[in-house]
């Protein structure tokens, strides 16, 4: 594995005084756990409709070398394997590539159960305490990260129809460019 389980997470960012964990960074290899976890695949699908963290770039999957499998969840159309996702219960997080999607479909990955567990009961990724946890998680990782913050609050609202929180609501102008974005990352 690229990070083994359940280590600190810190690729993309710091998150200070958070525990935030990492869940499915496999590299290349197959040294990773196997089994199947019937529905993780569909709990896991609205996360990945909403990821975090984009890369330039194309990381192709380091098992079979896909890039950019496409998926959709709704109406909501995505490719893996340029961003992350966020899963929570209580106040701990686990910080994964979308291409776990990707891992737990096809090559059979099974996660700690403690990440799927959180998958199963933690706090719903399509709800407004989602949303609002996200968003503090987000800004807790220091000032640069905050317009990041508001375009991820954004954009989980259009996905989710969560509300932004107020300060975004009174710059949402600002973030019509959102739209571009938007269309440039629909594989459709
Ligand atoms: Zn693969």
């Amino acid at each position: 594995m690229r990070y083994a389980d359940l280590t600190k997470y810190r690729y993309s960012i710091n998150y200070p005084g958070r525990k935030v964990f990492n869940v499915g960074w496999l590299g290349e290899g197959r040294d990773f756990p196997t089994g199947d976890e019937r529905g993780l695949y569909e709990k896991l699908l609205p996360y990945c409709a909403h990821s975090i963290e984009p890369k330039p770039g194309v990381y192709p999957c380091p098992i079979c070398g896909e890039t950019m499998p496409s998926k959709q969840w709704g109406t909501k159309k995505f490719s893996l394997g340029h961003s992350e996702i966020r899963v929570v219960i209580e106040d701990v997080w686990y910080a994964s590539p979308t291409m776990i999607l990707h891992y737990v479909e096809r090559h059979h990955y099974r996660p700690p159960l403690d990440f799927i567990r959180a998958c199963f009961h933690g706090v719903d990724p399509t709800s407004q305490e989602y949303s609002d946890a996200l968003y503090e998680l987000q800004r807790s990782a220091g000032p640069r990260r905050h317009r990041h913050a508001k375009m991820t609050a954004i954009l989980g609202s259009r996905i989710f129809g969560t509300t932004p929180p107020p300060e975004v609501l009174q710059n949402i102008g600002d973030y019509d460019f959102l739209d571009e974005l938007e269309a440039k990352c629909d594989p459709s």
